[in-house]
């Protein structure tokens, strides 16, 4: 079989790690720009709060704002803040994750579709230095949405689509196109994947361990 991973809160624990100072940043360019907190801790802790809860920081700053009764050009200047590549952090691989690409790899050809900014994916690879010789293909996405690149893997790998497995934490943009391309989809729940709504993956896991008899039951 042909497996395709998801890199940020599928493999490498970017919730915990990266999401709050990115966050943090957000909150710091808007106080900066101008935007009236009483307390800057307190008001983390409600733009933290909220994010826990929302599709994405853009969402989470908006509803921020709102609140605050500001104006909404702050959101911007937020997200500016918010996507600047961060050089330092090195983000850790979740529980099991190196353990479990090293097994699947003897048996299974494997794959890497990650999206983001491609410097700072691929840093982000070389950081937790994953074997890049265990993947048939490493990707980075400009666009949220990853049909376009697994049809290329399926085309450059001559995996049907039902030999065809895609685990990842956004059900929208990492599994529903591969559901829709018939491949079969496993939901790793991190992340956003902890709190979005409305998903209908083929399996849902909480560990990445928990893949391990996914994939031979497919097999
Ligand atoms: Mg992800």
């Amino acid at each position: 079989m042909l497996i395709i991973f998801d890199v940020d809160d599928t493999l490498i624990d970017t919730w915990n790690y990266s999401m709050q100072p990115q966050l943090k940043r957000g909150l710091n360019a808007m106080v900066d720009a101008g935007l009236q907190v009483d307390d800057v801790n307190a008001a983390f802790r409600e733009v933290s709060a909220l994010n826990d809860t929302t599709a994405n920081a853009t969402e989470t700053y908006s509803q921020f704002v709102g609140n605050k009764g500001a104006d909404t050009t702050f959101v911007q200047i937020a997200m500016d803040a918010y996507n600047t590549p961060i050089e330092s952090i090195a983000i850790p691989f979740l529980d099991g994750a190196k353990e479990v690409v090293e097994t699947l790899s003897k048996t299974h050809s494997l794959a890497l579709v990650t999206h983001g900014v491609e410097a700072t994916q691929q840093r982000k690879i070389d950081n937790v230095e994953l074997d890049r010789s265990l993947f048939v293909s490493i990707i980075v996405s400009k666009k949220y949405d990853k049909k376009e690149h697994y049809q290329k893997i399926m085309g450059e790998t001559g995996f049907a689509a039902d030999k065809i497995v895609v685990i990842g934490d956004k059900f929208k943009s990492d599994l529903l196109p591969a559901k829709e391309l018939g491949m079969h989809t496993v939901h790793m729940k991190w992340g956003r994947g902890k709190v979005e709504k409305n998903v209908s993956p083929e399996f849902s896991i909480s560990h990445l361990r928990e893949l391990l008899p996914i994939i031979e039951g497919l097999a």
